[in-house]
């Protein structure tokens, strides 16, 4: 039987999915007796034009991660959408944005502005910010145009699967892998997940009453180690999160915070994480719930840490 050959290519991320790609510890020999990888830039050395010089659906699975912030992103997208059967969005970048996503709370100029100039430790007194292009005697330099909006792979070309998480647990990526080695996919759109119900569901900790007359940041206080974060006013978003991962933060004593997507159905996690958190606040007097939301810190990076560019408002608009 012809090997299956998978190209695997990182856009706008942190690396931590190429490394989850690696978290599958032993069964990568399993998977090296059934597929060749033909392009995985982070590892092997191959260049862009390798790739343009493969025949259109010539590679049968890209695992893509990262979301899609400038012009080589979007290249590199549509390039390995042109030559591969199946275009797995994997982890939370190239599936909502994620991380790099939150810059669409501002506009380019913003982002370069605070990346190169404003942080405490950047020494920058020409303000000078990267070009696209620039002479040296060695010839011009290129780089790729940034742009003002954040975009996830399905928003810009046509996806198969999504491999969901921050990054992807491996019981989740062997998930999809097996499902590719086997040849039993699941129908196109899926998330693939062990679970489609939420990290709740997955959680050993015991759920009670939820009624929160005070919301806390982790460093404020040590949790009861087998009662619900949520009830002891701790943020957890396990409630509007997508399981899978086995409620591993919950399990650590850490809050979820989000990273496996909304649940099955939902469109928007941010806002379903609202309502439900609206539906516990232990008060009816407006004053007193006005005070107990103020204290949750930073709320739009709470609510959208992962998922901003795939909701409903997609990005800030800056007058
Ligand atoms: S809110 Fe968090 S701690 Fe509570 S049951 Fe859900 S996942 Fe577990
Ligand atoms: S508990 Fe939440 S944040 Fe932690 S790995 Fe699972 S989905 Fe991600």
């Amino acid at each position: 039987m012809a090997k299956l050959k998978i190209a695997l290519y990182w856009a706008a991320s942190c690396g931590g999915c190429e490394i989850a790609t690696l978290a599958i510890h032993e069964k990568v020999l399993k998977l090296a007796e059934v597929a060749d990888i033909v392009f995985w830039p982070v590892g092997l050395d191959f260049k862009y034009a390798d790739v343009e010089k493969m025949a259109d659906k010539s590679v049968d699975v890209c695992l893509f991660n990262g979301a899609i912030r400038n012009e080589e992103n979007e290249h590199m997208a549509k390039l390995l959408r042109a030559k591969s059967k199946i275009m797995i969005a994997y982890g939370s970048c190239a599936y909502e944005g994620c991380i790099p996503g939150l810059s669409n709370f501002y506009n380019r100029q913003m982002t370069m502005d605070r990346a190169y100039i404003e942080t405490p430790s950047t020494d920058n007194p020409k303000k000078i910010l990267p070009q696209t292009k620039f002479k040296v005697p060695e010839g011009e330099l290129e780089l790729p145009e940034l742009y003002d909006t954040v975009k996830t792979l399905g928003q810009t070309v046509d996806v198969d699967y999504i491999v969901p998480g921050c990054p992807p647990e491996e019981k989740t990526t062997w998930l999809a892998l097996e499902a590719l080695i086997s040849g039993k996919l699941p129908p196109k759109g899926t998330v693939i997940s062990h679970s489609i119900k939420a990290v709740c569901d997955e959680c050993p900790r015991k759920k009670e009453e939820k009624k929160i007359k005070k919301f806390y940041r982790a460093y404020e206080m040590i949790p009861e180690p087998e009662k619900c974060l949520l009830e002891q006013g701790l943020l957890c978003y396990g409630i509007a999160t997508r399981g899978g991962c086995g409620a591993l933060c919950p399990q650590a004593n850490m809050r979820c915070t989000g990273c496996y997507g909304p649940v099955e159905g939902v469109i928007d996690q941010g806002a379903h994480f609202l309502s439900a958190l609206s539906s516990i606040i232990d008060s009816n007097e407006p004053e007193e719930i006005q005070k107990i939301v103020d204290e949750i810190p930073d709320p739009a990076g709470t609510f959208y840490r992962y998922s901003l560019p795939d909701s409903l408002l997609r990005r800030a608009i800056i007058k």
